[in-house]
């Protein structure tokens, strides 16, 4: 492994790698080695992989969602149920609560969280498609799934008051959590009865 510090070709790599969640360093240079001795086929197989997530996957034109489509597999979907929407920071949030399997509502994705430090203001969020959404008058409930974090709780705050008079209900997932959690990487049944109890908010 020393062998490869150093290495302008693997540091570049080392670099970019380093930027994703959880990987320091060190995991880094092993995911480096093991696709050095997995060989050429092996990478070239990777690197045709993500330029195809690159060229399709986007943003879902509704609800921000993932997609390889104009509408993400949940918009498209009729049998879900279109008078629940559920908010959410992230497309990872979603991900999660469709793991834990009770929903069967919509989603809309801000795409991040009231942060005016970091210059994330409500302009910065997909709060003005959210707006629209509601104001088309079929939806009955706003379930506020930001996480229950300081911001999230910030952000569920602002998400309440845009939706309140447009919708009959407004709830938020009953976490009995200590704050600071992230949503995505709770385990199904906390999320499970995160859903199942939440409460007016
Ligand atoms: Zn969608």
């Amino acid at each position: 492994m020393t062998a490869m510090t150093g290495l302008p070709s693997v540091e570049r790599v080392v670099s970019l790698f380093v930027r994703f969640p959880g990987v320091g360093r060190k995991s880094a240079q092993r995911m480096i080695h093991h696709l050095l001795r997995q060989g050429p086929e092996e990478m070239d197989q990777l690197i045709r992989s993500l330029e195809a997530l690159r060229r399709n996957v986007r943003a879902c034109r509704v609800c921000f969602n993932l997609a390889e489509a104009e509408l993400c597999r949940i918009c498209a979907d009729p049998k879900r149920e279109p008078d629940v929407i559920c908010v959410l920071e992230e497309a990872a949030d979603l991900m999660a609560i469709e793991r834990a399997g009770l929903y069967r509502g919509l989603y809309h994705v801000l795409g991040g969280r009231l942060s005016p430090l970091d210059g994330m203001g409500p302009e910065e969020l997909h709060l003005d498609a959210l707006e629209r959404r509601l104001r088309e008058g079929q939806v009955r409930e706003v379930v506020v799934a930001t996480n229950p974090t300081v911001e999230g709780e910030a952000t569920a705050h602002y998400v309440a008051q845009l939706a309140q008079p447009l919708v009959a209900k407004v709830t938020r997932l009953a976490y009995g959590l200590p704050m600071g959690g992230e949503l995505e990487y709770l385990d199904e049944s906390t999320l499970y009865q995160a859903l199942a109890g939440r409460r007016d908010y």
